[in-house]
């Protein structure tokens, strides 16, 4: 049988590993708090001791955890999951990271005789647990074909930006490009607001006007009602992801970034605020009357 590895089981994760387990993978699952994984241990995986631990034997490691510094813990730390894959192993990364994390990674696996993809999702948590993320990729064509079967079991779309890193670039921006929406749409909503608008109109003309996009559409209502139950998409995650992309732009682009530092300094006062509630909650900093 086939067999997986799978590295971090938070919103995302939890739900991507079980798609592996209910499609008749062995699976070995490694997460930094353990609890997280009892459910999944009962329905069939191994618990692991360490990434490590979870990638010996493994034919694909799957990792999806919150950033840089994580990822480069689980892959690369003392008891990584780098130290025991076989030779050729494919490394398949969905956790959104930077760019320059992305092509560090890829050399140093290639380094060491294994192969690196990056490979980060769109899609919220319901998406994950029913295998319809989109995946965008980013490796040589033939790694691309050696990981389908790997990728398969997560996703309804898998688009191919071109060699390693690029699926990366693409993530980032459209994750900055949401985090311009949705700040956007805070401070629209709290504007209509203090000026004394009838929300209900607002929101209906909101979702239903020029402006809408499903980002927008997704955010309005629940930002106008103030309700930010089952946290999707944190304010820390959504910081992290601008600030890579704002890092991307520079490397790049020889003019300022025009709206991503404002989306990054936006977010931080969001993750100030309430790190590991919604990102919606962006509308509570910018409602404040005068
Ligand atoms: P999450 O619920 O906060 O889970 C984060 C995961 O990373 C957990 O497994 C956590 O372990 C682990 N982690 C954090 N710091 C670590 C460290 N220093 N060492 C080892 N493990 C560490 O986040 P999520 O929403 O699942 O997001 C996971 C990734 O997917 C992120 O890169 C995010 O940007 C991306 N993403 C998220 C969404 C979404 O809608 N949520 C959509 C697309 C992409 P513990 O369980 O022990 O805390």
């Amino acid at each position: 049988m086939t067999r997986i590895a799978f590295i971090g089981l938070g919103r995302m994760g939890h739900g991507m590993a079980r798609r592996y387990i209910d499609a008749g993978f062995t699976v070995a699952l490694w997460n930094r708090s353990r609890s997280k994984a009892e459910d999944l241990i009962a329905r069939g995986a191994h618990w692991a001791t360490s990434p490590e631990d979870a990638a010996i034997d493994a034919d694909a490691v799957v990792t999806m955890v919150a950033d840089d510094e994580a990822s480069r813990r689980v892959w690369l730390g003392k008891d990584g999951a780098a130290n025991s894959m076989k030779a050729g192993t494919l490394a398949i990364e969905c956790s959104t990271v930077s760019h320059a994390h992305a092509l560090d990674m890829a050399r140093e696996f290639e380094g060491r005789g294994l192969i690196y993809i990056d490979s980060p999702v769109t899609g919220l948590p319901d998406a994950a647990a029913a295998g319809k993320l989109t995946l965008l990729v980013g490796a040589d064509a033939a790694d691309l074909d050696r990981a389908q079967p790997y990728l398969a079991p997560l996703a309804s779309t898998i688009r191919h930006f071109g060699g390693v890193g690029n699926g990366t670039i693409y993530k980032l921006i459209n994750n900055l490009m949401g985090a311009i929406q949705i700040a956007g749409v805070a401070e629209g909503l709290a504007i209509a607001e203090q000026a004394g608008l009838d929300m209900k109109q607002v929101v209906e003309a909101i979702e239903t006007g020029v402006a809408a996009s499903p980002q927008v559409i997704r955010h309005s209502r629940r930002m106008a009602a103030r309700n930010f139950a089952g946290a999707n998409f944190t304010a820390a995650l959504r910081h992290k992801d601008a600030a890579y992309a704002v890092a991307l732009a520079e490397s790049l682009l020889s003019s300022e970034p025009l709206m991503g530092r404002a989306a990054v300094a936006a977010y931080e006062r969001a993750k100030a605020h309430a790190p590991d509630d919604d990102e919606g909650k962006m509308i509570e900093i910018v409602s404040r009357p005068k």
